[in-house]
């Protein structure tokens, strides 16, 4: 039996608030739509959040047994300032500051993007595909919405109409927003005019002389607008109905709610079954961002290069830390708890390493009552996990597997009280879910830093043993760890510095 028909996914899909049964359209198939970033600037801590929420549910989807096609787009044109209709292009504007090619700026960011989550361990998606390799498809699906009577041109520009679309279907079935309040409020734009209500969205853009990302299409030269490329590619990819759409939660409204009309308008199908939003990030409790001066890059975070910061954790402590709070809780930053994530991280790291040497000499269990624990445990992970990704629940788990692994290593829990079967699947359970689903792994960094702690402790005896003139001890101290590579040097001030051979 497939994992997914014994512990049954259930998941919150923000379409209807509730917690639901996951059902996939293709029986053993998942297809998974999320929004990727726009690459115009460093990758952010929200984006590796949001990442990596989904690297876990696709990396548990597919550990259920499920074949999932992952697909995760790069926005490479028509995301404006302000996420409006109005404004510079974000990779133009940028690309004019730093006197580049708009897709000099693109590649350069691509690139920076894809070395960050890969430093993470986030895996990369089944297709990543990019808004501009898909203009042809993003003009015929707004000729096919304007000839559905839900868009309209003006001036070379395109625009989708909300109140005509509203009166067949539902405009904010996603984000709960209500057409006629948002009539009502927000600003006067500049292209208010040319729009016929002023919650209209733009299909595409007439392109000013001095733009440079411009494409011809029926209505002149342009470039397309930002929610038009999801819509595209995920129907291409997926089909009209898919089973998953995410993104962050600041994407719902309008972005989401904009991809479903486009679907629903030219489909008149809605698109997506489930759809998941992961939360914000906070630091000390404030919201992170970059005008408060409280957000920091992951490069900083990993180097402890920022005021806010008393040191550096590794990508993994981080990863660790991230996956202690419910993706769809926020997650709070602070000193004292990354330090935390950074001992619990290396007490399930080390766990890890101890339960890959130790083999079970054979035979079935003594003992009914730790035979059974053992099981629980194992079932425990598969349901915590099935249970909307609880990955702070399935950590639990893990924290009390890791004390039974270190039991039956130090001999406290003998291992004839545990069968070898139970054994064996629970030590499979905790490597898979240590490595597979929460794609935690050991750290060289760790051991490296473990090193240096005990080398220093060596040095400091030495030092000892010298003021104590105990020279036979300090001389053997050095032969000693010569022997073994480390290389002890008189350094500055009586310091006594150390390099290892590698
Ligand atoms: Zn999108």
């Amino acid at each position: 039996m497939e994992r997914h028909a014994k512990y049954p996914l259930s998941l919150t899909n923000s379409l209807s608030g509730h917690k639901e049964v996951f059902v996939p359209i293709n029986t053993g198939h998942v297809g998974m739509y999320v929004c990727g970033p726009t690459v115009y600037n460093d990758v952010h801590l929200g984006n590796v959040r949001t990442f990596l929420c989904f690297d876990i549910i696709s990396r548990y989807l597919r550990y259920q047994g499920y074949k999932v096609r992952y697909v995760r787009n790069i926005t490479d044109v028509g995301h404006l300032e302000n996420d409006a209709d109005e404004g510079e292009d974000k990779i133009a504007k940028k690309a004019r500051l730093e006197e580049l090619e708009p897709m000099e700026v693109v590649k350069h960011y691509t690139d920076g993007f894809h070395t960050v989550l890969n430093q993470f361990n986030i895996l990369p998606p089944s297709i990543e595909p990019s808004a501009t390799g898909h203009i042809v498809e993003q003009i015929e699906l707004t000729k096919r919405l304007i000839d559905a009577g839900l868009a309209y041109e003006t001036n070379g520009s395109v625009y989708f109409d909300v109140l005509a679309y509203n009166e067949k279907h539902h405009y904010g079935i996603l984000s709960g927003r209500v057409v006629e309040e948002l009539m009502e409020s927000g600003r006067q734009l500049d292209s208010q005019d040319e729009k016929r209500n002023k919650v209209d969205f733009a299909l595409w853009k007439k392109a000013s002389p001095y733009h440079i990302m411009r494409w011809p299409s029926p209505w002149g030269e342009g470039f397309p607008g930002w929610h038009l490329e999801c819509t595209v590619m995920s129907t291409k990819y997926l089909g009209e109905t898919f089973d998953i759409h995410g993104g962050g939660m600041d994407l719902k409204f309008p972005h989401h709610e904009c991809e479903i009309a486009q679907a629903v308008g030219a489909n008149g199908k809605t698109p997506v079954n489930y759809w998941i939003h992961s939360n914000m990030l906070t630091v000390n409790g404030q919201k992170m961002s970059k005008s408060l001066g409280n957000s920091f890059l992951p490069s900083e975070l990993i180097s402890g290069n920022h005021p806010l910061l008393q040191k550096g954790y590794s990508p993994m402590t981080i990863r660790f830390f991230m996956l202690q709070s419910h993706y769809s809780s926020t997650l709070d930053f602070s000193n004292e708890a990354l330090q935390a994530a950074e001992k619990g991280f290396r007490k399930l790291a080390n766990a890890l390493t101890i339960i890959k040497k130790l083999t079970h000499p054979g035979g079935t269990a003594e003992n009914d009552e730790v035979n059974k624990n053992f099981n629980q445990l194992i079932d425990d992970l598969h349901l915590e996990m099935s249970d909307d990704f609880n990955t702070a629940k399935t950590l639990a788990v893990l924290f009390e597997m890791s004390a039974r692994i270190n039991d039956l290593k130090s001999g406290n829990l003998a291992f004839n009280k545990v069968g070898e079967v139970e054994f064996n699947q629970f030590k499979a359970s905790y490597i898979a879910f240590m490595e597979d689903v929460l794609g935690l792994k050991e750290e060289q960094e760790q051991n490296h830093e473990l090193l240096h702690g005990v080398i220093q402790v060596l040095i400091d005896l030495r030092k000892k043993a010298r003021q104590d003139k105990n020279f036979a001890l300090s001389d053997k101290i050095r032969d000693d760890l010569k022997r073994i590579g480390v290389q002890l040097k008189d350094g500055k001030e009586g310091e006594i510095e150390f390099s290892i051979e590698s």
